[in-house]
């Protein structure tokens, strides 16, 4: 099937897909956890107050089964994940240690099996809205979990409802582009398809070489077929918005120019906002949001995805804007008066001044020249839109619970089994996640 007959809608008449459980927003990884799924209650009263239910179809999407969640991960960690709860911990906490539940990035919760197949369905389904023609952007806030591996839980992700929601795209397109605007690298995403060149992973991310997750240098750049199908930019701290702009879409055209995506996925951790309580950028709602509309005006099918974001009412200010930049629709700085309205003082606005203009960046314009020009180098080797067959699309997750019998076609291929990964091809140097604030930083009322 050729991918190129695929509609795409004009800028302006995007058909916007929204996918949302009301449930997600109960749960919790427990007191004192700098994951906070209210964030997505929070974000959802924005949109629904700001009236954009108007331009755009909201689903709740079927939590993913077991199979589908098996596409990438492991069946040992997913029974794990299944079968663990705050009760019978300490039993099995031995057994699950390898999985890396338990630990305190990723502690164990009631009710965390159904939480992530919640995260998961939505990118799933949100896959099958733009791959079947029915969205040109559809939108996941529950999604973008990038640090989970196939078979271990990190940095609050312990599903990686990105790869899935990608393989489901690989059914329909031919190449795939992820883009991650996490101020923390997007490590899980880029090892799944390290070795692809159906996908090719852009991060842009705070970097050390001590900030977790540690990875995402200019180095790593793929292996295999997949080499040169990685793209990382490392950024100091403090960036601030025209640096942040300048640089990303620098690379971003770049990229897209050489690579050609069919689909892209855009994952919008909102931790790289300044002011964010694990995050270093000085980057503005607005400045944020502008990396979201300068994808969209490429007019290509785009799946957008949370992720991190740690000072939850920013995190819900910036994804309700980031909502209205995908329908298109201008919303009023003024806040709409939702239930939580007394949590947004005491400016009760959605662009709060959350930047410092004297703050100190050590990016400065030739630092960041030199990524650019080693990124474009990089792409030098890439071949110009590689393209598979696709002959037949294979039954989709939606549809597998339905069907007898073995895929049509396993396009589960372009992941990048962990056996097959030399160690010293793979991106190493990873560190725990250093705490930068104490415990009692964390505290918010929801
Ligand atoms: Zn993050």
């Amino acid at each position: 099937m050729d991918d190129s007959s695929r509609p795409t809608a004009p800028h302006s008449k995007e058909r916007v897909s929204y996918f949302y459980n009301l449930q997600a927003s109960t749960e919790s990884y427990g007191e004192g956890h700098p994951m906070k799924p209210a964030r997505l209650g929070l974000t959802h009263e924005l949109v629904i107050g700001y009236g954009l239910h108007n331009y755009m179809n909201i689903y709740t999407p079927w939590p993913a089964s077991t199979t589908q969640i098996e596409a990438f991960h492991s069946t040992d960690y997913v029974d794990a994940l299944k079968r663990v709860t705050p009760n019978n911990y300490d039993k099995m906490a031995a057994s699950i240690k390898r999985f890396g539940l338990g630990e305190d990035d990723c502690p164990v919760f009631s009710d965390m099996w159904d939480y992530f197949r919640m995260s998961c369905g939505g990118s799933i389904m949100a896959a099958n809205y733009l791959g079947s023609g029915a969205s040109d952007m559809a939108i996941n806030w529950m999604g973008g979990l990038h640090h989970a591996k196939k078979s271990v839980a990190s940095g609050f992700c312990y599903t990686n409802d990105i790869v899935l929601g990608i393989l489901e795209l690989l059914r329909y397109y031919q190449r795939v582009l992820y883009i991650d605007l996490d101020v923390h690298h997007g490590d899980g995403v880029q090892d799944a398809f390290y070795g692809s060149n159906r996908v090719m992973t852009l991060s842009i991310h705070a970097y050390d070489g001590a900030f977790f997750p540690g990875t995402g240098s200019l180095d790593e750049s793929g292996i295999g077929r997949g080499k040169n199908y990685a793209v990382n930019v490392p950024l100091q701290m403090g960036i601030d918005d025209a640096s942040y702009h300048w640089i990303f879409k620098e690379v971003a055209r770049n990229v897209i120019d050489k690579f050609q995506p069919s689909a892209i996925v855009l994952q919008c951790g909102a931790d790289s906002l300044a002011g964010d309580r694990l995050g270093s950028f000085n980057v503005s709602i607005k400045g944020h949001g502008e990396c979201v509309r300068f994808i969209k005006s490429f007019g290509i099918p785009t799946m957008v995805l949370g992720g991190g974001g740690y000072t939850i009412r920013n995190v819900a200010r910036c994804w309700a804007y980031e909502t209205s930049v995908c329908c298109g629709v201008t919303v009023p700085n003024e806040l709409p008066e939702t239930v939580s309205y007394d949590y947004y003082g005491p400016d009760f606005v959605l662009h709060p001044n959350l930047t410092s203009p004297d703050r100190y960046s050590p990016n400065t314009r030739a630092s960041l020249e030199k990524i650019r020009h080693r990124i474009v180098e990089q792409l030098r080797h890439v071949e110009s839109a590689p393209s598979v067959q696709i002959h037949q699309i294979p039954p989709s997750f939606a549809q597998f619970n339905h069907l007898d019998g073995e895929w049509a076609v396993d396009f589960r291929e372009d992941v990048q089994p962990d056996h097959r990964l030399r160690a010293e091809e793979f991106p190493v140097h990873r560190w725990k996640n250093s705490k930068t604030v104490d415990d009692n930083e964390f505290y918010d009322p929801f």
